[in-house]
């Protein structure tokens, strides 16, 4: 995969890409024939575009229809086909000018995205059966990668000339100071950028430097540019190995497309300066991406708008050094995926402020995971500040400081130095946690990206309770391959030596949307077609990730296999079943693999309270997900701060159903965890503590706080205390027997005055000590 991404940057034009990668596969696959067909949605009609033991000069020239030979049916079912021989296959098509008669193999692969068809990679062999389940697996990888990439490129060929948006000038109004909500804390410091993934047309303010350009320093502009991006590119894997390694595909295509520099030598003809020339080409992409009907092109107009201002920087030696013109920028912006995150983190972009909603929950639980501070603000009119002034961001209590004092600059680094690092936390951390009567909690981490490894082991997680396999999917334009996630869960096993890891399968929709899956067209998706349900009606996807899972697990001993969102005994086994076969099918391969994991299911259905015995009895072991367990109780989103007052943890439903799904577990010996944020609240350890949850899993940062916590606690007390919580039947009653022990606790870190003491709280208590 690594290697397609190399491809795309040597590559002067799509057709060169196409050529290398049909090159690259066949030598892979040991095969004389690679072929690459692309659809034309227009004519329903594919082309061979590029081949590696077909007849070069039958590129453009072998078309077929749609459904039309084994090819065309291929883009028609959007399924594989394989063939052990074609020779007498009626529907195999031959074309004479391709000499394709002498190959019997045959294996066609179609690249699609969603439901778009993209094209057909077809691999060919002289021997009869040369193709096995294997080789399809590895084809539909790399299908899957191209996909991404040529559905790129073919919005810049394939571009039509739409209508121009209408103009609208945004005007900007001083704002000093906008009260937010923390998403996820820190401290930032820089100058605004806007982020409107419409690509905001550039304006002639961003040329700053007279121009004296020549066409020569146009061209070293482009290199230039392909350079930083590079290592971006490589900067980004080192971070975020999970990440795509083709986050900036689309700006390698521009960089590429002839008719970018075309019309941009076409201005300078005219007598324009390079930047302008570069500026007003970049404006009319911009114009046309961002005035189409289809989402996937208006983000377009971002890259453009990205990619032009690093050309003109580069143009004007501006920020060379670091070569990333969005470097030390807070941005603002309406709307934040995963992937835009990832991008911002990689260009070191300092944080974010993100404007009228738009925020799933797992955009807020990457931002804590790569530490970027992001703050929530209601206040749309920031959204018309100009670009590059002075933005403050604290993003612990939420505030933004438009244009600050120097001296509020100052107060606040200061504040930043003498925050405490993972070194001052991770001094006083126990290896093993005790109550104060000697009970002991197992304080596991949740993982979100790989790269929370080494927070969690300086901390002292005694394992990974729950690995959120979702990210290196959200991340991505397209699915990960087996061996692309293969690699990614390997290196979760090895970086925990030994220490258990429960990696969940992929949960995804509801607030987690793949850009590339079809199901964000959900009336309502968080009852829709997610986490485990989307694996059974995607049992491709799901083999891929349980083989990965299996695969990387062989030799480790102590790993669990965790299903979200199960909601019946029924869906349990359907899942169990589907791993144990994927166990057989491997074995017969051959491949090593886990074939005795302990397979369990996350409980956030309610439904499954109710036969909660007899879920205890199936299962290897569970684990409470309240994040969600809350919102389907009592029907209220998670993400939705309108109906924020009826989330509420301290349901006495809740409670009682925490309470019996421990006592079930308990009662046969068997794990329970629980791994939502309510894990880690002060108010909430000790009614856990109270009923018997003995495994907790949370952020790893948490661990010296909640370790401390639980250091404290005196079980009898906690048993009293939850006894008392299940005894009332009204939420205010609850919350009257919290406010009691709040005000009785020994626990000085109420002396804040905050039930959920945040990072700072801690961070002052370490000074304070
Ligand atoms: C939960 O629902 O509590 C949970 C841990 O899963 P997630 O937050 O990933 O939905
Ligand atoms: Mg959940």
């Amino acid at each position: 995969m690594s290697e397609i991404a190399s491809l795309l940057v040597g590559s002067e034009n799509i057709e060169g890409f196409l050529q290398r990668t049909v090159v690259m596969v066949a030598e892979h696959l040991r095969v004389p024939v690679c072929s690459i067909y692309l659809y034309d949605e227009m004519n329903r009609e594919l082309a061979l575009k590029a081949t590696r033991g077909l007849n070069p000069g039958a590129v453009d020239r072998v078309r077929m229809k749609l459904g039309e030979g084994l090819v065309g049916k291929a883009m028609e079912i959007c399924n594989p086909i394989l063939k052990g021989s074609v020779k007498y296959n009626p529907e195999f098509k031959y074309f004479n000018e391709a000499y394709d008669g002498r190959y019997e193999s045959f294996l066609a692969i179609p690249i699609t995205r969603g439901k778009e068809r993209i094209g057909v990679i077809v691999v060919q062999h002289e021997g009869p059966n040369y193709f096995g389940a294997a080789d399809a697996m590895a084809l539909r990888g790399i299908a899957a990668q191209l996909a991404g990439v040529i559905a790129n490129a073919r919005l810049l060929i394939g571009l039509d000339v739409p209508t121009p948006p209408p103009n609208i000038d945004e005007f900007f109004k001083r704002l000093r100071f906008v009260k937010g909500r923390s998403a996820s804390g820190g401290f930032a410091f820089g100058l605004s950028a806007i982020f409107d993934h419409k690509g905001a047309e550039l304006g002639e303010e961003i040329i700053t430097v007279g121009e004296t350009s020549t066409v020569e320093d146009f061209k070293r502009s482009l290199s230039e540019t392909a350079r930083q991006l590079e290592e971006l590119q490589r900067r980004l894997f080192e971070r975020l190995p999970e990440a795509a390694s083709l986050i900036f595909d689309a700006h390698h295509m521009i960089l590429k497309d002839a008719g970018f520099s075309r019309r941009v030598f076409d201005y300078m003809g005219s007598g324009k300066g390079a930047a302008e020339a570069v500026r007003l080409t970049a404006n009319h992409y911009i114009k046309l991406f961002s005035s189409s009907s289809h989402e996937a092109l208006r983000e377009k107009a971002l890259d453009v708008e990205d990619l032009a201002l690093r050309i003109i920087a580069n143009l004007q030696a501006i920020n060379v050094a670091d070569g990333m013109p969005v470097a030390e920028r807070v941005i603002v912006t309406d709307m934040l995926y995963p992937s835009d995150m990832l991008r911002l983190v990689a260009e070191d972009v300092r944080g974010a402020v993100l404007v009228g909603g738009g925020l799933t929950s797992h955009v807020s639980i990457l931002s804590r995971s790569l530490q970027f501070p992001l703050v929530l603000v209601d206040n749309k009119e920031l959204l018309g500040i100009p670009r590059g002034i002075p933005i403050l961001l604290d993003a612990d209590l939420g505030n933004v400081y438009v244009d600050p004092a120097p001296d509020v600059v100052e107060q606040f680094e200061t504040r930043n130095k003498t925050r405490a690092s993972i070194d001052l936390l991770s001094r006083n951390v126990r290896d093993v946690t005790l109550t104060r009567d000697g009970e002991r909690i197992r304080l596991m981490a949740n993982i979100n990206i790989l790269g929370e490894l080494e927070i969690a082991r300086a901390l002292k997680a005694e394992g990974v309770g729950l690995y959120r396999t979702e990210f290196p999917y959200l991340v991505r334009s397209s699915y990960p391959s087996e061996e692309e996630q293969y690699q990614v869960y390997r290196k979760l096993f090895s970086e925990m030596e030994g220490r258990p890891v429960v990696i969940r399968t992929l949960d995804l929709a509801g607030d987690k949307m793949l850009p590339y899956a079809e199901s964000r067209q959900e009336d309502n998706p968080q009852l829709g077609l997610r986490s485990i349900r989307f694996l059974f009606e995607n049992k491709d996807i799901f083999e891929q990730q349980v083989r990965a899972v299996l695969r990387a697990g062989a030799g480790f001993y102590k790993m669990g296999i965790l299903f979200p969102l199960v909601s019946s005994l029924d869906e349990f086994r359907e899942a169990r079943d589907f791993v144990l076969s994927c166990v057989n099918q491997m074995q017969k391969e051959g491949l090593p693999c886990n074939d005795r994991p302990s397979i369990g299911l996350m409980i956030e259905v309610p439904a499954l309270v109710d036969i909660i015995d007899d879920v205890a009895e199936a299962v290897d072991f569970a684990s409470i997900g309240t994040n969600d367990l809350v919102q389907y109780m009592l029907a209220a989103d998670r993400g939705n701060d309108k109906v924020a007052k009826y989330y509420q943890p301290f349901h006495p439903s809740v409670l009682r159903s925490i309470k019996k799904i421990v006592t079930a577990f308990s009662e046969r010996g068997k794990e329970v965890s629980l791994c939502g944020e309510k894990a880690r609240d002060k108010d909430y350890l000790p009614f856990l503590a109270g009923v018997g949850v003995r495994i907790l899993s949370i952020d790893p940062r948490y661990i010296p706080e909640v370790q401390r916590y639980l250091r404290e606690l005196d079980m009898s007390e906690a048993r009293a205390y939850a006894e008392r919580l299940v005894g009332e039947n009204t939420v205010a009653g609850v919350l009257k027997q919290v406010g009691d022990w709040r005000e009785s606790a020994y626990d000085p870190l109420y002396s804040h005055g905050s039930c959920n003491a945040r990072k700072d709280d801690l961070y002052e208590q370490y000074e304070d000590s």
